[in-house]
């Protein structure tokens, strides 16, 4: 006997269960999260786990965050279409795929080479035209592309990277996970005129942002 899973389905009781019970409202948000395929993103043999409630391994010791994660950061970047967004940590690309359902362009960076080729080869067949993914450390951001409307970092650091302050546009938002090796807590920045306004949002746990300006190693 063949079992035919429908995903879609999955995706819809993915955004009933996990992400309205908890706050997500964003319908802009919500919509992406039930469109894009997050059991592409997965390992085969881990696809009938895709739309858990929980982070799974992509391999190279990396993780694809928990859908609610990824649901809540979003809603944060308050994305409405028109935004150059800098995601780093490509990781599987899921999220990636997600910021590109809600802004105009993404560039996202990932330090292990091959988990960006993987990435970028999804980004391609599901037909993303408005993703740019590059291998290196982005805590030094993408300085050639700047500015960008929105950060995103989606591996845990003790601060945020210097230069992205720079890479930022005025009226940015950054989002990241900040704190010690095990537990972070989201940071919402945004920039205005003179001043950044800083917010803290939902505790979290992150693999380490490992570079210049996030942890050694
Ligand atoms: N957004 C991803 C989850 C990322 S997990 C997704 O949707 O699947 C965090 C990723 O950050 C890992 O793949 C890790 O290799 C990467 N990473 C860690 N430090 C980095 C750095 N300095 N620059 C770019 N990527 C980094």
């Amino acid at each position: 006997m063949e079992f035919v899973v429908d995903f879609k389905e999955l995706r819809e009781l993915m955004v009933k269960t996990q992400l309205i019970p908890r706050g997500i409202t964003d319908e802009r948000v919500l919509n992406a999260m039930k469109k894009v395929p997050r059991h592409v993103f997965v390992d085969d043999n881990m696809q009938y786990k895709a739309y858990d409630d929980m982070a799974l391994s992509i391999g190279e010791g990396q993780t694809i965050s928990q859908p609610y994660m990824v649901a809540v950061m979003t809603e944060l970047l308050d994305l409405t279409g028109t935004e150059r967004v800098l995601e780093i940590g490509t990781g599987s690309g899921y999220q990636g795929a997600i910021l590109a359902e809600l802004a105009k362009e993404v560039y996202t960076i990932e330090r292990v080479s091959v988990l960006a080729d993987r990435a970028e080869d999804k980004f391609n067949s599901l037909g993303y035209k408005n993703i740019k993914v590059k291998t290196g450390d982005g805590t030094l951001g993408w300085p050639e592309e700047s500015p960008f409307d929105r950060i995103i970092i989606t591996a845990g650091t003790p601060k945020i990277p210097e230069p992205l302050f720079k890479q930022l546009s005025e009226d940015g938002i950054i989002i990241a996970p900040v704190g010690d090796r095990f537990s972070q807590q989201l940071l919402k920045v945004r920039k205005s005129k003179d001043n950044l306004h800083e917010d803290f949002h939902t505790p979290c746990v992150f693999v380490p942002l490992i570079g210049k300006y996030g942890w050694n190693s």
